[in-house]
């Protein structure tokens, strides 16, 4: 018998009526003749409220107690499910991270999973019982608990999914499928009905939060079926994830996302020779700052560069304080800006490779509804730009004209936000 794991999100699970449809879509899929696991989120906002208790408590939380506290978010939604499911008249089990072994690495606060034992998860399956089990979180070799980071959720059902070598995973959320933008800000666009993992993983990372990136990286390493789907819409299919080289079709851009959730470091004056870069990075490295743009102004004749960088909001004032800390070494006259009205658009499509003109479509037509770029960076399947902030809307709406990616159809979203509100 094959296992299929489903995942539901935290609107999905947002109230007792909500668990009892995710119950139903669990024994239907068991009915239908599959073992069934079902990982789930914490119920409706809950982390953001777990988040902003702690910031009322104190505005530097320990990593070690916030992931104390941001996983029992998930541990009241696992029981409630489980109750429901036994309500409905059907057999299951609750499990969290530590009592299935869902082992990471020690970081708190955005961990990897390393191994998910499936020995307890088998033995419940084989007694008919859905097994329903606490997304985000994890255990460490030494019984620390962590979790995976923000939207985690979605990577512990791949990874579990790929422990059990399951059929599919399903993840169930708030919209009917990928879109080729976040339908909240362009309520018309289109709605995939495929999507290669190589393109997932470029959209989920440049901020199509639909997807935790690692998810996708973890069903592209391992195999894994995956799908996005409603759970509003049970019968709907959703949209498929699958390898490159099965994809039926693929036009030069499948998708569009904005990212607002970092902030842009200037350094000036850093002296043009060997090792200042590295010098700056290393730092940042070391104290675990992951840079996601970067450029290194032409200085023609002072023998100084500028170096500008972006980093998530989260870390602007610890890489602040290393940027402050280095100037001595990287130039006396340096100076540290920090500039936090930014937002990043990107396009990415596995059709852009060896296609000239795309770059140069995306940066005309911002042009023409007068929004100026301050930093591009690109891969071989995506082109960023760095806008100010606010125009995010506008570049989207106006990206996706300009790439066929929108249509006359409203797209079907659930939830407590109407189309047009971001998250
Ligand atoms: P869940 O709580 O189920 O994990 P998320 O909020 O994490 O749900 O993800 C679903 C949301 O992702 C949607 O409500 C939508 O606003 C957003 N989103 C962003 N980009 C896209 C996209 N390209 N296609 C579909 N949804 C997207
Ligand atoms: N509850 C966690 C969060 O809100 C994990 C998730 O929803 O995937 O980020
Ligand atoms: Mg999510």
């Amino acid at each position: 018998m094959g296992i299929i794991v489903q995942k539901f999100g935290g609107t999905s699970v947002a109230d007792p009526q909500k668990i009892h449809n995710v119950a139903k879509a669990a024994l239907r899929e068991q009915k239908n003749g599959s073992q069934v696991v079902v990982v789930v989120s914490a119920m409706g906002h809950t982390t953001d409220y777990l988040v902003s208790l702690a910031k009322e408590v104190t505005q530097n939380p320990s990593p070690r107690e916030m992931d104390m506290l941001l996983s029992t978010g998930e541990q009241v939604s696992i029981a409630l499910l489980s109750m429901a499911i036994q309500a409905e008249g059907g057999k299951s089990i609750s499990m969290n991270a530590t009592q299935v072994g869902i082992i990471t690495e020690s970081v708190h606060g955005m961990a990897r999973i390393l191994d998910v034992k499936t020995e307890k998860i088998t033995k419940n399956l084989d007694k008919g019982r859905i097994v329903v089990i606490a997304g985000f979180q994890g255990i460490t070799p030494d019984g620390e608990i962590t979790t995976l980071g923000r939207g985690g959720s979605d990577t512990s059902a791949v990874a579990i999914a790929a422990a059990l070598n399951a059929d599919r995973c399903d993840i169930y959320t708030d919209v009917d499928g990928i879109y080729t933008a976040d339908p909240r800000i362009v309520p018309t666009v289109q709605k995939l009905e495929q999507i290669s993992y190589e393109e997932m993983l470029e959209l989920a990372r440049v901020g199509a939060n639909v997807l935790h990136p690692r998810s996708v990286e973890t069903a592209k390493q391992c195999n894994v079926l995956m799908r996005v789907r409603s759970s509003f819409k049970l019968e709907d299919m959703g949209t498929l994830i699958l390898g490159v080289d099965e994809m039926e079709i693929y036009k030069p851009v499948a998708g569009t996302a904005a990212d607002t959730s970092q902030v842009r470091i200037v350094l000036t004056h850093v002296k043009d020779a060997p090792g200042n870069a590295a010098l700056l990075f290393g730092k940042l490295a070391e104290n675990n700052i992951s840079v996601d743009m970067i450029i290194q102004s032409f200085g023609r004749t002072s023998g100084s560069n500028d170096i500008a960088f972006t980093v998530n909001k989260e870390d602007k004032n610890q890489t602040v304080k290393i940027c402050e800390s280095l100037l001595p070494e990287l130039d006396k006259s340096g100076e540290v800006y920090v500039d936090e009205d930014i937002a990043k658009v990107s396009i990415v499509g596995a059709g852009m490779v060896d296609r000239p003109g795309i770059a140069a479509a995306m940066f005309r037509a911002l042009a023409d509804v007068g929004i100026n770029i301050k930093m591009i960076s690109t891969s071989e399947i995506k082109i960023s730009c760095l806008i100010e902030k606010g125009n995010e809307k506008l570049a989207i709406k106006t990206l996706c004209k300009e790439f066929n990616l929108d249509c006359e159809e409203a797209a079907v979203v659930n939830g407590d936000l109407p189309p047009g509100e971001t998250k």
